[in-house]
């Protein structure tokens, strides 16, 4: 092949890759961004699940607090029996104790539902959890992977630079400023391969007589009659390279 096309070819490459990594510096902080807005979402809901478990075992303590009094209560109660002087202050004290036993039995059974209630989040919660330590530890190698990319940009552009630097040292004048100007009209693209007569650029045919000279010519830069951008034969022991 034309010493001038492989270098064109390489020139692409070295320019596709440097592309790639601009729009990498644009769009990966954007993205990082988002990450972490995705992983606070996570991470408040998780919050919730363990608030709420927190919230539950306070109206347990609450609730066993209740009933130490009421049953303190109950205690100096049923002590004050011995000291009734009457009947009457008899009845009063049983019925006390009566008031203060079915509420210390409403309280027991508030307990038992709390209870309930506690053993029911702790499973949600504990379930919950393990999802979570899996989705941390993903949203956390992402990020690292992400913050990496981020900062090997510059040193990836400059050694891009360098490359195309000496690539473009060994073009042509004429034909790197060919190269440019079909580069600047077709999104960076100049230079493609084409394959069974068509153009791997705009995925329109060649004309067979055109695709023959491709195959033959040796001198001349062909372009292709569609999209104009310089192209060559596809070569499979170049895949990879
Ligand atoms: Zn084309």
């Amino acid at each position: 092949m034309n010493e001038q096309l492989l270098y064109l070819i390489e020139l692409q490459k070295i320019d596709t890759e440097t592309q790639k990594v601009l729009l990498g510096r644009k769009e990966l902080p954007v993205l990082l961004a988002k990450k972490e807005e995705t992983f606070g979402v996570i991470k408040s809901r998780i919050a919730e699940h363990r608030s709420n478990l927190d919230e539950k075992n306070g109206a347990h303590r609450e609730l066993e607090d209740k009933l130490k009094k009421v049953l303190e209560q109950l205690r100096k109660t049923r002590d004050r029996i011995h000291d009734v002087k009457s009947n009457k202050e008899y009845q009063a004290v049983l019925k006390e104790i009566e008031t203060l036993e079915k509420k210390s039995g409403v309280v027991e059974d508030q307990i038992i539902s709390i209870l309930e209630e506690i053993d029911a989040v702790k499973v949600l919660l504990a379930m919950k959890e393990q999802e979570f330590a899996g989705e941390q530890q993903r949203y956390e190698e992402d990020k690292r992977k992400t913050e990496e990319q981020i900062g090997s940009i510059e040193s990836q552009l400059r050694s891009g630079q360098k490359q195309g630097d000496e690539i473009r040292g060994k073009i042509r004048k004429d034909l790197l400023k060919k190269y440019e100007i079909i580069k600047n009209v077709n999104h960076g693209l100049a230079v493609v391969s084409a394959w069974k007569e068509t153009c791997n650029g705009c995925h329109m045919n060649i004309p067979p007589q055109l695709y023959n000279e491709l195959l033959e010519s040796m001198d001349d830069l062909i372009c292709c009659p569609n999209c104009r951008r310089i192209i060559y034969r596809h070569d499979q022991s170049m895949d990879g390279a």
